[in-house]
């Protein structure tokens, strides 16, 4: 066999792939309105494109780095955790990493061994269950209760003496809900009492409605030395493409992040990390103003998305923060989710997600993105009831 058993053992990423489709479509002249996938529809903020010029005039801004990040972009990644959430990190325990994904790559290359199990909340982000399954591990998926709360009886039952971490994302893709500290502080002390890793993905960590705080992990006395915080630019200032992720931990386990990337690609594009540094440092005020900006675009677009889904007698968890919301596949479609998106594209040029990408017991969802344009929000809509009146007998 040419192929290894690793990669043999693991999926091409769902979305990735079915965004791949999506695009094809597009390609062959479809008129498509992309609403599966993770892209914030913002142009890239003008001081970002300052900063862009700024560090083109400097030197070495084409040479190697430090493998971990820059000394000075990881200062200035602890103190913007310390100015946001209050948290204390010292340089040390932060990591530049080339997008979230590398970092939760890093994470679980450094902890696992094979046959350690690592508990993945459902429904959840795909990633996360391909990562453990090519490191050996053993993905334990606990979906969430009915009432989309963290069901955490059932967590507590998952644990067995193979279990090595937790994997929770707050706020949650694809649901788009927000984890309580009460929830939060029931992880941790399980996480104590039976030694575990949390890895808490928090890159929607900025995306928060309705007042809400968003509360990290690392807040609980104890959590920080056992957490990995995953966390980056691309969803906070639409920079999906520039590939700039960073994550939170013990020196130690930050240490041993560091020690695989120097393996694997070495230092995190140096450019876009000495531009990273221009935009906390000289321009933090309009960095604030744009993360601003852009949660009350996504939650005037989820306002109008969820008085037209309820127009439609459509059944869905109101998102409290990112930009998806997770909905029920209506009644009278006897079908899959894969099938329901599949077929929704092609009589519609809707693409949105399956749930079944999500976890199997949510093959009855699928995930609606709003994180395009109202524009396109509001011909979504127009496209989606035309298309219930139509198939709804
Ligand atoms: N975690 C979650 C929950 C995500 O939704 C995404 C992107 N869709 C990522 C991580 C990866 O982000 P990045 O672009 O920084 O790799």
């Amino acid at each position: 066999m040419m192929f290894s058993g690793k990669v043999l053992g693991i999926q091409e990423s769902f979305l990735n792939k079915w965004d791949s489709d999506v695009k094809y479509k597009i390609a062959e002249g479809k008129s498509v309105l992309q609403f599966n996938l993770g892209q914030p529809d913002f142009a890239c903020p003008e001081f970002v494109k300052e900063a862009i010029k700024i560090v083109n005039g400097k030197d070495k801004n084409n040479f190697y780095n430090h493998t971990g990040g820059t000394d000075k972009l990881r200062f200035l990644l602890a103190d913007l955790q310390k100015k946001t959430f209050g948290l204390e990190y010292n340089k040390e325990e932060v990591i530049v990493t080339n997008g979230a994904k590398e970092a939760l790559f890093l994470a679980f290359a450094a902890i696992l061994n094979g046959n350690d199990e690592v508990i993945v909340v459902a429904p959840h982000w795909p990633t996360y269950v391909e990562q453990v399954k090519f490191f050996g591990g053993l993905p334990v998926v606990v979906d969430i209760t009915n009432n989309f709360g963290l069901n955490i009886e059932a967590i507590k039952k998952a644990v067995n003496e193979n279990t090595k971490a937790i994997v929770i994302n707050n706020p949650n893709n694809p649901v788009g809900m927000i984890y309580g500290r009460e929830d939060i502080g029931e992880i941790v002390e399980l996480a104590e009492k039976h030694n575990l890793i949390i890895i808490s993905d928090e890159v929607y960590n900025s995306t928060v409605f309705d007042g809400k705080k968003h509360i990290s992990v690392a807040d609980f006395p104890g959590a920080k030395e056992r957490a990995i915080v995953i966390d980056g630019f691309s969803k906070t200032l639409s920079m999906t493409g520039y590939r700039l992720g960073f994550a939170f931990s013990s020196r130690e386990i930050i240490d041993n992040m560091i020690k695989v990337k120097s393996n694997i690609n070495g230092n995190t594009n140096s450019f876009f990390q000495m531009v990273v540094e221009e935009v906390l440092a000289n321009h933090f005020e309009d960095y604030l103003r744009f993360v601003d900006m852009a949660k009350g675009e996504y939650l005037k677009r989820r306002d109008f998305l969820c008085e037209s889904l309820d127009g439609m007698k459509m059944e869905y968890k109101k998102p409290e923060g990112t930009f998806y919301l997770f909905a029920k596949i209506p009644k009278g479609f006897d079908m899959g989710s894969r099938e329901f998106v599949e077929s929704l594209l092609e009589k519609t040029g809707i693409a949105v997600a399956p749930g079944i990408f999500f976890g199997k017991s949510f093959d009855n969802y699928f995930r609606i993105s709003f994180g395009t344009s109202m524009e396109d929000i509001v011909e979504g809509v127009k496209r989606m009831k035309k298309f219930l009146e139509e198939t709804r007998h």
